[in-house]
């Protein structure tokens, strides 16, 4: 073999898995070439919420909300039942190392929330805190002229052209004159974005998925980590010792590269991928995708090109959102409906038949694992999420923000996102479901509301329903009678997130073939990885806390074993 480069350690795929092992490579004193199939780093993650499932965290301790691992251990095998228990176990010893790694030595840091609930949380050994972890904001100017690199979020995460808004910033933001703090708030952000906007093409205040790639950026640059950009992986190069490097295209030019340690497939899975798609989640009724278009499968083909077994026994082959399409003359949007507006009091989901079908104030997945489920009898994709009026004013739906005007109703109708009528009788006729068991269904829940019970479906009867939903309504945050015309409804669609479906790996990401034996030279993180959770949405960051810790298994092995 003519090698046209030696590198010690080579990774593909500049998002959370990739980066991360990078950096955790670099810090090793490993020689480390991070290639990146586009211009710009993030992948999917940057356009994340951003957070980490990893529990018994230090920083849950110093945060206040501690947790442990034997409760997540308890939980995981209620959730998950003993599939994959060497592998959590793995993930359950590394991840409290692997963050304060990175917390002692990167710029990558992370905070525990006050409060944010598994999304079962009424599991044994649940934690209503202190497993998920959020990035801490970033100030994107730190990164100077290459701020650019870093992958924007979605539009729906940012307004006014480019400010990024997190949970915390809505309050603020909707309510600027609601009290002295509120102002305050709302005034830093405003005069901090229009700065920004006179020397960079968008807010550089940084939050959630994209503050947590700005900060593994800005660490890589730190530690002079070399970046290949537009340097695509084509295959994997397997000698009599395993994997010994990759054919990769950077630009137009082929280049033969050898890996002396290792090879690190971290290319985001295959979500933007329709043939894999097609092959993998056959018969499901998904054709829209919230990942990355650039999640599209090249690390998983060339590892089963190179012998790597699969992993396809999850309970779902992939994770799924929820969510709205806007179609306009100049693109399509496509709005995650994740916590702000399923699970407020005043709205119900339904299906074609006008009934409802799911507790919409579940997690998005289970929402839409319902949607699939329920679609096999009943025409369910799309379904729809009706409320009335006043339910926009306080929430919002969708792309639709709370206290929207009616001149905002009106565009949003004409481009056809929104339905509204003055009868539930009527909107059904609109959108072209089951008029009578529409009514039937509203006054039900409406019913539900007044005693605070969802007989039905226990909307608002979990820790992690009531998070979600309004503290302020009483009895149940999560119900209150649609009753006040004008009515309005939006269709969901099932949306991918990102693959369950990966390549099979052992406790340090080592990719396995058919046998069960390591490929030597091959490891997989990510979404490349197959899910640990086995198709089973947990909690909150359950793919980037895998991700990161499973990033670091891979390079201490590699640091330790040359292999
Ligand atoms: C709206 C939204 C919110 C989400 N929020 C969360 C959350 O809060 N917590 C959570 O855990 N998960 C969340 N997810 C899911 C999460 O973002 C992804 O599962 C995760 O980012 C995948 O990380 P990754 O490193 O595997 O891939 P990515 O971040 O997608 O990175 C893969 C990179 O590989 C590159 N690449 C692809 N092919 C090649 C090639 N041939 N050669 C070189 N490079 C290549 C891509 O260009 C890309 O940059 C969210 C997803 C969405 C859409």
């Amino acid at each position: 073999m003519r090698w046209d480069r030696e590198v010690g350690v080579l990774v593909f795929g500049a998002g959370m898995g990739g980066m991360t092992a990078a950096l955790i490579a670099a810090h090793e004193g490993l020689d480390v070439l991070l290639c990146e199939k586009t211009d710009q780093v993030g992948g999917t993650t940057s356009t994340s919420a951003g957070t980490v499932w990893i529990p018994g965290s230090s920083q849950a301790m110093r945060d206040g909300v501690p947790d442990n691992v034997d409760d997540a251990r308890r939980f995981l095998a209620a959730e998950i039942g003993p599939r994959a228990e060497a592998a959590r176990e793995a993930f359950l010893a590394a991840g409290p190392a692997a963050l304060d790694y990175l917390d002692a030595r990167t710029e990558v840091k992370f905070t525990a929330p006050p409060r944010h609930p598994d999304y079962h949380s009424n599991q044994p050994g649940r934690a209503l805190a202190g497993r998920a972890l959020a990035p801490l904001p970033f100030d994107g100017r730190l990164l100077a002229r290459d701020f650019d690199r870093v992958r924007p979020p979605i539009a729906p995460f940012m307004v006014l052209g480019g400010m990024m808004v997190g949970k915390l910033d809505i309050p603020a933001l909707l309510k600027p004159f609601g009290s002295v703090a509120n102002f305050k708030a709302a005034m830093t952000l405003l005069l901090r974005h229009a700065t920004d906007r006179l020397r960079f093409s968008r807010g550089t205040r940084l939050v959630m998925g994209n503050a947590l790639v700005g900060r593994l950026f800005y660490s890589l640059r730190q530690r002079n980590v070399p970046i290949s950009y537009d340097t695509k992986l084509v295959e994997l190069v397997r000698g009599n010792n395993g994997i010994e490097g990759a054919v990769v295209d950077i630009g137009t030019a082929r280049q033969i590269i050898r890996a002396k340690r290792a090879v690190i497939l971290a290319t985001g899975g295959f979500a933007s991928n329709a043939t894999l798609r097609a092959e993998h989640l056959s018969g499901l009724p998904i054709a829209h995708s919230q990942a990355f278009a650039g999640a599209s499968g090249d690390g998983f083909a060339a590892a089963r090109a190179s012998g790597a077994a699969i992993d396809d026994r999850h309970t779902s082959p992939a994770f799924y959102f929820p969510s709205s399409l806007h179609k306009t003359a100049q693109g399509e949007t496509l709005y995650p409906h994740i916590l702000l507006d399923r699970s407020k009091p005043g709205l119900i989901a339904v299906n074609k038949d006008g009934r409802r079908f799911v507790n919409e104030s579940d997690n998005y997945h289970d929402f839409a694992e319902a949607m699939l489920r329920t679609n096999t009898a009943t025409p369910s994709v799309p379904a729809w999420l009706i409320c009335d009026r006043s339910f926009i004013r306080d929430y919002g739906l969708g792309l639709v923000h709370p206290g929207s005007g009616e001149h905002t109703l009106r565009r949003f109708i004409a481009d056809g996102y929104l339905h509204r009528a003055e009868t539930l009788m009527e909107l059904s006729g609109r959108i072209g479901i089951d008029g009578k068991n529409l009514l039937r269904s509203v006054q039900e829940h409406n019913a539900y509301a007044e005693a605070g019970v969802d007989e039905a479906f226990g909307k608002g009867g979990t820790e992690y329903n009531q998070f979600n939903g309004d503290p302020e309504n009483k009895p149940n945050p999560c119900l209150r009678p649609i009753a006040q015309a004008p009515y309005f409804a939006v269709a969901v669609y099932p949306a991918m997130m990102g693959t369950c479906v990966g390549l099979s790996t052992d406790g340090d990401a080592r990719v396995l073939d058919d046998s069960g034996a390591a490929i030597n030279g091959l490891y997989a993180v990510g979404n490349d990885m197959a899910s640990l959770f086995r198709g089973v949405y947990v909690g909150p960051g359950i793919t980037l806390g895998p991700a990161l810790v499973f990033a670091y298994r891979a390079v201490m092995r590699i640091a330790r074993n040359p292999d």
